[in-house]
């Protein structure tokens, strides 16, 4: 038996993240992986997304530019963007990622993890002690729904929709979430024939309806097809994937990606051996922490909190300061943190949608500006669409929420950020004053349309 002061299993962003920081602050640090160090968002989720995403959307910035958009013919290359998505995701390979763990004094552990009681880790044949703590940070993997048919027709998950080698000719995507709708943008930019299956009468159902909206509208203007308020009730492959749904009609497609939502990975953790559910997210306090289990923690989406990366990032720091001995929680705004959905146009939120908020029994309101209505918006080019809401508590005067939508909107809303996580009030927002001609200035906007009623 090898012992060490905390065992973290599960080395994607919340656990690396988590034993870097311990490791850097003095511990014995083992951190166990069965694959690649990085998880899945270094190689099958976030970045090789992104990756295919964003030459699409460079030129289509570099369209709305007169002067830049004389110098553009052709097309999106596909093979020169699945080279790059190979780039951005190391080819696979996790080499590049163990300077970082060594420089902090963690000790790599290759294997699969198991809880083996209390304070012990089963690694493969090896057993490791763990002094102070356990950190559970196992992700999550695709969860596939009980539809006959639907596993023996071999679906694409997560994993091989962003690793694809070549372009299907026509892909059926299962889910009109956040995975659904970036990855139908990613591969009808690259050629493909896009199809989405969505239940609900709406794409990213959680999200304001002016921004489900616009983002359905530019989906179906690059030719997707959207079949919303429609369930999928069959599946068969012969050759092609044939998806039927409950209304009698069929989607085909060459490939199928299934994308309705997660599950955690905790169906071989040793859970039973701590008087945990198997197959369950683990539950845990403000703290992180398994409620009567001091030693043993969960980060990242295996608690099922908030399945974002810089959150489990966000866990996995204060769960090194809470073992350090500072006492660290999350705060009530992390339960609605900042997100981002990459497509075109961007949605960008943090905190409420008005909907939301009426819900909570908030005393709200919301004020829109158009997101190109300000002169550093003429720079990104002409025809720049997109919505900026604010929903603001009348009583506390303080913003609760705020979305984005338009081309890069990504990069405005940490601004959005600390106005609702600091409960900035709303009159010393006023002196926040945005540079000349950026388009921040959007602020100034929506501060006037406050000011208005
Ligand atoms: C297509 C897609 C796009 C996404 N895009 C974004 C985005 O743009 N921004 C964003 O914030 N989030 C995004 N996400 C969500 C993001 O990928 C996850 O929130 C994030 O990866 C969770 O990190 P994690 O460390 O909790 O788990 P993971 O990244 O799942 O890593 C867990 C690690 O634990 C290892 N492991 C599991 N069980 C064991 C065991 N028993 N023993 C040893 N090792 C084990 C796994 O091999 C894995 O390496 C996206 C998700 C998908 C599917």
């Amino acid at each position: 038996v090898t012992a060490f002061d905390v065992i973290v299993i599960g080395a994607g962003p919340a656990g690396e993240v988590c034993a870097g920081a311990l490791g850097q602050a003095g511990f014995g640090v083992a951190l166990v992986e069965r694959e690649l160090i990085g998880g899945e968002c270094s190689y099958w989720a976030c970045m090789p997304s992104k990756a295919l995403l964003r030459p699409a959307d460079a030129l289509a910035e570099t369209r709305r530019v007169p002067g830049a958009r004389e110098a553009v013919d052709g097309d999106v290359d596909a093979r020169a963007t699945l080279r790059r998505r190979d780039e951005v995701i190391h080819d696979r390979d996790d080499a590049g990622q163990l300077p970082w763990l060594a420089d902090r004094g963690v000790s790599l552990v290759r294997g699969h993890g198991r809880l083996a009681g209390e304070r012990r880790v089963a690694v493969d044949g090896d057993e490791l002690d763990a002094r102070r703590a356990v950190v559970l940070a196992t992700g999550s993997s695709a969860l596939l729904p009980p539809i006959p048919g639907l596993r023996e027709a071999r679906p694409w998950t997560n994993r091989e929709a962003t690793t694809a080698s070549a372009v299907p000719a026509r892909l059926a995507i299962l889910g009109g979430g956040v995975v659904g709708v970036e990855l139908a943008q990613a591969w009808a930019s690259l050629g493909a024939e896009v199809a989405v299956i969505e239940a609900a009468d709406r794409l990213v159902g959680r999200e304001e309806p002016f921004a489900a909206e616009q983002v359905a509208a530019s989906l179906r203007r690059r030719g997707v097809a959207l079949h919303l308020g429609a369930k999928a009730t069959r599946v068969s492959r012969d050759g092609e994937v044939a998806v039927e749904l409950e209304t009698g009609e069929t989607v085909r497609g060459d490939e199928l990606l299934v994308a309705i939502g997660r599950r955690p990975r905790t169906d071989d953790l040793g859970l039973e051996t701590v008087g945990l559910e198997p197959g369950s997210s683990i539950d845990v306090d403000e703290r992180l922490r398994s409620p009567g289990r001091p030693w043993l923690y969960a980060i990242g989406d295996v608690n099922g909190r908030t399945l974002l990366t810089h959150m489990g990032k966000h866990q996995a720091r204060l769960v090194a300061r809470s073992i350090g001995g500072e006492a660290s929680a999350l705060l009530p705004s992390a339960a609605l943190p900042p997100r981002v959905v990459f497509c075109e146009p961007q949605i960008a939120a943090v905190g409420h949608t008005l909907q939301s908020a009426r819900e909570a029994g908030l005393p709200v309101r919301a004020v829109d500006v158009e997101t190109g209505s300000t002169a550093g918006a003429s720079f990104h080019g002409r025809g720049e669409e997109g919505t900026c809401r604010l929903v603001v508590d009348e009583d506390r005067r303080t913003i609760v929420g705020a979305t984005f939508t338009g081309p890069d909107v990504a990069e405005l809303l940490h601004a959005a950020t600390i106005a609702v996580v600091a409960a900035v009030p709303i009159d010393l927002l006023a002196h926040a004053v945005p540079s000349f001609p950026t388009r921040s200035e959007i602020w100034l906007g929506l501060l006037e349309q406050l000011d208005r009623r």
